[in-house]
């Protein structure tokens, strides 16, 4: 998947002086696990793209809006 959110994490930490937290859906992998019938599988997070890092978005934190133009409506960064 590619990330098209229109700042990077980098570029709100410079611009903003905030930090990511890690992902709390995958503890910072980047990857979940999950269950698939007998088969323990694995996928990339959706929360934060697979990045293990996920900022909320500055402009839409409260209520992502598709048209966000700092996040692209996916309400992270990443
Ligand atoms: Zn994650
Ligand atoms: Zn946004």
């Amino acid at each position: 998947m590619t990330v098209t959110a229109s700042w990077s994490i980098q570029e709100a930490r410079t611009t903003l002086g905030v930090d990511a937290p890690d992902c709390e859906e995958c503890y910072g992998e980047g990857r979940v696990f999950y269950c698939e019938g007998p088969y323990l599988r694995e996928r990339e997070c959706d929360a934060c793209f697979g990045h293990g890092t996920a900022m909320p978005c500055p402009s839409c934190q409260t209520s992502p809006t598709d048209d966000c133009e700092t996040c692209d409506g996916h309400g992270i960064l990443a």
